[in-house]
C-alpha cells in the first residue's frame, strides 16, 4: 500500500542523524551485548528504583527547518540597537575570515582541551599567541590562556592577591568605586565566602586601609584615564597586591599597567573580534609577574620539547590546577574560553600592531570629536581624560535617552545625573553626528569635519605621561599574515595540526563529545543574537528572554527540578553557584554553621575546588571495591558531621561509569542529617529521559550544556553550566547587580559578569532539545548506553574493565584498567593513549578518575563503524603489548613507547627500530587510506615545567 501524505510528512530524520547506529546496527549490537531490546538493556542496567517511565513532556522532535524558522522568529523579537553602553562590552567587526574559518569551523569548535598536546599543536599555538598578546598589552611577563569573563578574572585576582601578599594580617580587598559594577558584584560575592572584607570607595581612598590587595579599572568604568602609578605604589608599600582591570583596545594606546607597576592585569578580550552575544562567550585575559606563576589561575601554555628535541607546546604546570590539587587548587577553573581566546588572538594576528593602532586611534579620535562638540555646546563631561568613553553630565536624562532609543541607540543609563557613551570599532562619523543629535537635539550646527580639524591638532584626553611609548606585538606572528590569503592559510595550517571531531571519535569519558550539529550551530552567528549588549534594556531582548524561558522549562523537565539558574559559564562555576545556594539556604534557616561537604574520592577535581571556594570543609568519602560510594563510610562521616553537615557532592552515574544501586539511600542518609544533595550533572547523558537528579533525590545540580546538550567544546571552552534546583533553593541562586529580572533571586550576588552567562550559545542547546524532542532525547540516552556497553563487551576480551554495575553493565562510559598490563609489560596508559594517535584517534580520558586507566565514552553519536574502528585499534594495541610482554620487542624499542610517530620519524635516514616504518605510521589499512599526522613526537612534560617559557618563540626555533 502506498503511504499516506500524513505518513510521508512524518519527518524526525534528525534523530537518526544525531544518533550514529542504524536500526540494523542497534539490533546487531543488542545481540552482542545480550539484550532483547533497548528497553531491556536499560532495565538490565539502571536500578529499578530510579527508572522513570514518564515522558519528558518536551514534545515531538522538530525538523531542522521548523526549529530554525521558529528560533529565527524569536531572534527577530530582539532589537539590535547600536550599543554605546560600554561597561566592558563593545561592538566589534568580527573579521569574516575568522568568523567562517574559526567560529563556524568544526575543525576549531569541536576540538577538546589540549590535554593530548601532540595532536593539538594548532590551538596550543593560537593560545600561546593569546598569551603573547596579553603580555605585550599588559606589560607583564606571564599570562594565562584565558579565563571565563572579566568579573571572575577579577575575583581570581583577589584570590591570587591573598595567596601571594606578604601582608598576612590584612583581610581587606579594596575595590575602586569606578570599577565596572558587575565586577564589583562578582568579587564581593566571592569575597564574602572566602571571608575577606571588601571596601568599595573612591580609588584615592585606598591609602586609608590596610589591604592585601586592591583593584582599579583602567580606564575607569566612566571612562577616566587616571594615573594609577601612585595608587599602585601605595598598595605595594603595605605589601598589598595591585590589580588592574583594563580595556584591551585602550591598551594599544595607553601605557601598560605593568609598566605602571601593577602586579596583576586582567580584562575582557571580547572587543578583539568576538561578538557581544548578549553576554558571551568571550575570553578574559589575565597576566601577572613571573614570581607569582605558581599562584596563577587557569591554564598556561608553555613551550617544551619533544623526544626529537623539537619545540613543542603543552599545558604547563598543571599541578596548580583543580584536577591535580583538588581543594588546594588555585581555582576551580576547568573549561574556560579557548575558542574565543583563539578568535581574539587571530584578530591581533590579522590586524597586526599597525592595524590595531589604526582601530584604537580611530575610536579615540571619534571620541575626541564627540567630546569637543559636546563641550563646545556647554555640555559638561564628568572627566577631562578618556579613551573611548564619555560620561555626560545632564539633568535631562530621560529626553536624551528617548531620542537615542528613537534612533535605535543604547546609552549607558545607570549613572546618577549622567549618561555614558562608549564608542567602538564599529562607530562611524555618521554615528557621531547622530550622537550630537541625540545629546543636543537637532539644529545644533556641529560638523564632524570641522571638529576633526581641531581634534587632529592634538588633545590631551590621553595624558602624555600615560601614552604608550613602546612597540607592541613585535613578534613575527603578528606581522606576517595580513593578506587574507595568508591569514586563511595560517588558520588552516594550525587547524591541520589538531585532531577534532570532524576527523574522528573523541571518546573522552566524562566529557561527552557528541555531535554538534550544524543546524544547532548556525544561530550562533545570527546578528539578532550576536550583536546584543548584555545590559541592553529587557524590552529589546524579548526574543532572548523567550528562548531562555523555553530552554529553562525544558531543563526543568529534563532534570526533575523546579527552577533553573542559567548564569554560570562552566560546570565548575555551576558547582560554585549551586553550593552558594545550599549555603545561603542553611543560613536562612539559622544553620549557617553547616559547612561540611562530603565528596566521594572518585569526584572530579572541580568538586573539592568549588567547595573550598564556598568555604566548606571537604571530607572525602571512600569508594568500595566495586567503585561505589562506601555506604558504611558515608554513614559514619555523615553522622560525624551531624548538625554541621552542609551537603554531599555526588556524581551520577558515578565517575566510575556505573549506576550506583544505593543512590537513593545516599540521598536519604544526607537528608536525614539535614544536609543537601548536590548532584554533579556532568553525566546527564546517562539520565535524560530515563531518570533525573530531581527524581532520584538531588536538591541541586549543574548541567554541562557543553557535554550533554551539544554545545561544542571549542578546544577547551566555551561552556555553560546552568544549575537546576528544587523550589526551596530557588530564592538563593545568583542574581545580578545591573540586570534585574523578575525572579525572587534577583538581588543576590552574581557568579558571572553577564546575567545570562554566555547567552549566545544557549541556542545550541535549545536547538538540540527541540530537534530531538522526547523521543530523540530518550533514544540518545539509550544509545549512549548501548554504544558504551557494546564497546565494553568487545574490549573486555582483551582488557580488564575496572567497574561494572548490575548484570555486568556499564552506564554511558567504561574504565579500562591498564595497571595489570603495565605490571606485566611496562607499557603504560600513556603509551596506549599516544599509540591511539597513530591510529588517528584522540586518547580517551587518561588517569581520571583512577590513575593508570583510560575512561572511554563513545556517546550516542558515534556510528557502529567508527566504534568498530576504535575497537580494532585497541585490539591491535593489545597485540603489540603482548609482543612486549613476550619479549619480541624490548620495553625501549617498540611502537608503543615511541608513539606517536611523525613524518620526521619516517624520514630518518637510518631506521634502526625493531618494527617497520609501515607499522609505525600505518598500523591499519584504514589509517593508510586517511592518515592524521601528529606534528610533534612525545612531549617532555618535566622539561617544560622546569624551564617554563610561555611566550612566542622566534620562528627559527622551529627550524622552519
Ligand atoms: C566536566 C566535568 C566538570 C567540570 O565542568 P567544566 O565545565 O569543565 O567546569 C565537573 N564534574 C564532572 C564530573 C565533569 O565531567
Amino acid at each position: 500500500m502506498t503511504q499516506s501524505l500524513f505518513e510521508l510528512e512524518q519527518n524526525n530524520a534528525f534523530i537518526g542523524r544525531h544518533i550514529g547506529p542504524t536500526e540494523q546496527d542497534v539490533a546487531d549490537m543488542l545481540a552482542v551485548v545480550g539484550a532483547e531490546s533497548l528497553d531491556d538493556l536499560i532495565r538490565q542496567t539502571v536500578p529499578a528504583n530510579i527508572l522513570n517511565d514518564q515522558p519528558l513532556g518536551i514534545g515531538a522532535s522538530r525538523t531542522e527547518v521548523e526549529a530554525l524558522s521558529y528560533l529565527k522568529s524569536l531572534a527577530r523579537q530582539n532589537k539590535v540597537n547600536k550599543s554605546y553602553i560600554g561597561m566592558g562590552y563593545h561592538d566589534t567587526h568580527v573579521p569574516l575570515v575568522i568568523q567562517r574559518n574559526v567560529l563556524e569551523n568544526p575543525g576549531w569548535y569541536t576540538a577538546y582541551t589540549p590535554y593530548q598536546p601532540e595532536i593539538a599543536q594548532g590551538r596550543l599555538e593560537a593560545l600561546l599567541n593569546f598569551q603573547q598578546l596579553t603580555q605585550d598589552l599588559t606589560g607583564l611577563d606571564l599570562a594565562s590562556a584565558s579565563l571565563l569573563d572579566e568579573a571572575t578574572a577579577a575575583a581570581e585576582a583577589m584570590a591570587l592577591a591573598k595567596r601571594v601578599s606578604k601582608n598576612k594580617k590584612a583581610n581587606i580587598f579594596f575595590i575602586a568605586d569606578d570599577v565596572h559594577p558587575q565586577t564589583i558584584d562578582v568579587v564581593r560575592e566571592r569575597a564574602e565566602h572566602y571571608g575577606f572584607e571588601i571596601v568599595v570607595a573612591p580609588a584615592d581612598a585606598v591609602v586609608e586601609h590596610e589591604v592585601f590587595g586592591a583593584l582599579f579599572q583602567y580606564p575607569s568604568t566612566t571612562g577616566q584615564i587616571r594615573d594609577i602609578k601612585g595608587l599602585i605604589e601605595k598598595v605595594q608599600s603595605q605589601k598589598g597586591i595591585a590589580c588592574v582591570a583594563a580595556d584591551i583596545l585602550s591598551l594599544v594606546l595607553l601605557k601598560a599597567p605593568g609598566e605602571l607597576g601593577a602586579d596583576v592585569v586582567l580584562g575582557n578580550a571580547q572587543r578583539f573580534g568576538v561578538p557581544m552575544g548578549y553576554g558571551g562567550p568571550h575570553a578574559a585575559f589575565f597576566a601577572t609577574r613571573d614570581a607569582h606563576k605558581r599562584s596563577l589561575p587557569g591554564r598556561i601554555i608553555g613551550v617544551s620539547k619533544d623526544t626529537r628535541g623539537k619545540p613543542a607546546l603543552r599545558m604547563a604546570m598543571q599541578t596548580r590546577e583543580q584536577h591535580i590539587r583538588r581543594e588546594k587548587a588555585n581555582s576551580n577553573i576547568c573549561t574556560a574560553q579557548v575558542l574565543l581566546a583563539n578568535m581574539s588572538s587571530f584578530f591581533a594576528v590579522y590586524h597586526g600592531p599597525e592595524g590595531l593602532k589604526r582601530i584604537a586611534n580611530r575610536v579615540h579620535r571619534l571620541t575626541d570629536i564627540l567630546a569637543l562638540g559636546l563641550q563646545s555646546k556647554g555640555v559638561a563631561l564628568k572627566h577631562d581624560t578618556w579613551f573611548d568613553t564619555l560620561t555626560v553630565v545632564t539633568a535631562d536624562k530621560d529626553a536624551i535617552v528617548a531620542r537615542a532609543l528613537a534612533k535605535g541607540a543604547n546609552l549607558r543609563t545607570d549613572l546618577d545625573g549622567a549618561l555614558g557613551v562608549s564608542l567602538s570599532e564599529t562607530t562611524s562619523r555618521a554615528d557621531v553626528a547622530e550622537l550630537f543629535d541625540i545629546f543636543l537635539g537637532e539644529g545644533h550646527g556641529l560638523d564632524v569635519e570641522t571638529l576633526d580639524t581641531r581634534a587632529a591638532a592634538g588633545t590631551d584626553s590621553i595624558p602624555v605621561e600615560l601614552q604608550r611609548d613602546n612597540a607592541i606585538l613585535t613578534h613575527e606572528v603578528f606581522n606576517k599574515y595580513h593578506s587574507e590569503t595568508e591569514m586563511l592559510r595560517y588558520i588552516h595550517k594550525l587547524e591541520m595540526k589538531d585532531l577534532a571531531l570532524n576527523y574522528g571519535m573523541i571518546s573522552l569519558g566524562s566529557c561527552t563529545m557528541k555531535l554538534n550539529a550544524t543546524a544547532e550551530m548556525v544561530p550562533v552567528s545570527w546578528p539578532e543574537l550576536a550583536q546584543i549588549h548584555p545590559f541592553a534594556p529587557l524590552d529589546q531582548t524579548q526574543g532572548y528572554q523567550q528562548m531562555i524561558a523555553e530552554l529553562e522549562d525544558w531543563l526543568v523537565k529534563v532534570t526533575g527540578y523546579d527552577a533553573i539558574c542559567i548564569q554560570p559559564n562552566s560546570g565548575a562555576q555551576g558547582e560554585y553557584a549551586g553550593l552558594l545556594a545550599i549555603k545561603k539556604y542553611h543560613e536562612s534557616r539559622n544553620e549557617g554553621h553547616r559547612d561540611i561537604c562530603l565528596i566521594p574520592s572518585s569526584a572530579h577535581g572541580t568538586n573539592p575546588a568549588s567547595a573550598q571556594m564556598a568555604n566548606m570543609k571537604v571530607i572525602v568519602v571512600a569508594c568500595d571495591k566495586q567503585g561505589n560510594i562506601d555506604m558504611a563510610d558515608l554513614k559514619s562521616k555523615a553522622a560525624e558531621a551531624g548538625e554541621n553537615l552542609s551537603c554531599i557532592m555526588a556524581t551520577y552515574p558515578s565517575t566510575h561509569g556505573v549506576y550506583e544501586e544505593n543512590i537513593r539511600e545516599v540521598c536519604e542518609v544526607i537528608h536525614s542529617y539535614g544536609g543537601q544533595v548536590y548532584m554533579d550533572g556532568a553525566n546527564m547523558n546517562a539520565q535524560v529521559g530515563i531518570t533525573s537528579p530531581g527524581f532520584i533525590g538531588g536538591d541541586v545540580s549543574h548541567l554541562n550544556l557543553h557535554k550533554t546538550f551539544a554545545i561544542p567544546h571549542g578546544g577547551g571552552g566555551p561552556g555553560m553550566g546552568p544549575i537546576g534546583v528544587k523550589a526551596h533553593l530557588a530564592p538563593f541562586v545568583a542574581g545580578h547587580a545591573v540586570v534585574k529580572t523578575d525572579k525572587e533571586s534577583r538581588d543576590n550576588g552574581a557568579v558571572s559578569a553577564a546575567p545570562f552567562g554566555s547567552a549566545s550559545i544557549l541556542p545550541i542547546s535549545w536547538m538540540y532539545t527541540a530537534l530531538l524532542g522526547d523521543e530523540g532525547l530518550k533514544r540518545s540516552t539509550q544509545l549512549a548506553i548501548l554504544n558504551a556497553n557494546y564497546l565494553m563487551k568487545n574490549l573486555a576480551e582483551d582488557y580488564p574493565i575496572l567497574y561494572t554495575g548490575r548484570n555486568d553493565r556499564v552506564a554511558h562510559e567504561c574504565i579500562v584498567d591498564l595497571r595489570p598490563l603495565k605490571e606485566a609489560s611496562g607499557i603504560s596508559e600513556m603509551d596506549v593513549a599516544k599509540r591511539l594517535n597513530d591510529f588517528g584517534f584522540h586518547a580517551p580520558t587518561m588517569s581520571f578518575p583512577v590513575a593508570g586507566t583510560l575512561m572511554i565514552e563513545p556517546t550516542e553519536s558515534e556510528s557502529k563503524a567508527e566504534i568498530d574502528r576504535f575497537i580494532f585499534a585497541m585490539k591491535q594495541i593489545r597485540e603489540e603489548i603482548r609482543q612486549v610482554e613476550n619479549g619480541t620487542w624490548t620495553l625501549e624499542d617498540n611502537p608503543l613507547v615511541n608513539a606517536p610517530h611523525t613524518q620526521d620519524d619516517v624520514m630518518d635516514n637510518e631506521w634502526n627500530r625493531a618494527y617497520s616504518r609501515e607499522l609505525a605510521v600505518f598500523p591499519s589499512a584504514d589509517v593508510r587510506r586517511s592518515k592524521f599526522w601528529p606534528t610533534v613526537n612525545r612531549i617532555d612534560d618535566v622539561f617544560g615545567d622546569r624551564n617554563l617559557f610561555c611566550s612566542c618563540l622566534p620562528t627559527e626555533a622551529y627550524g622552519e
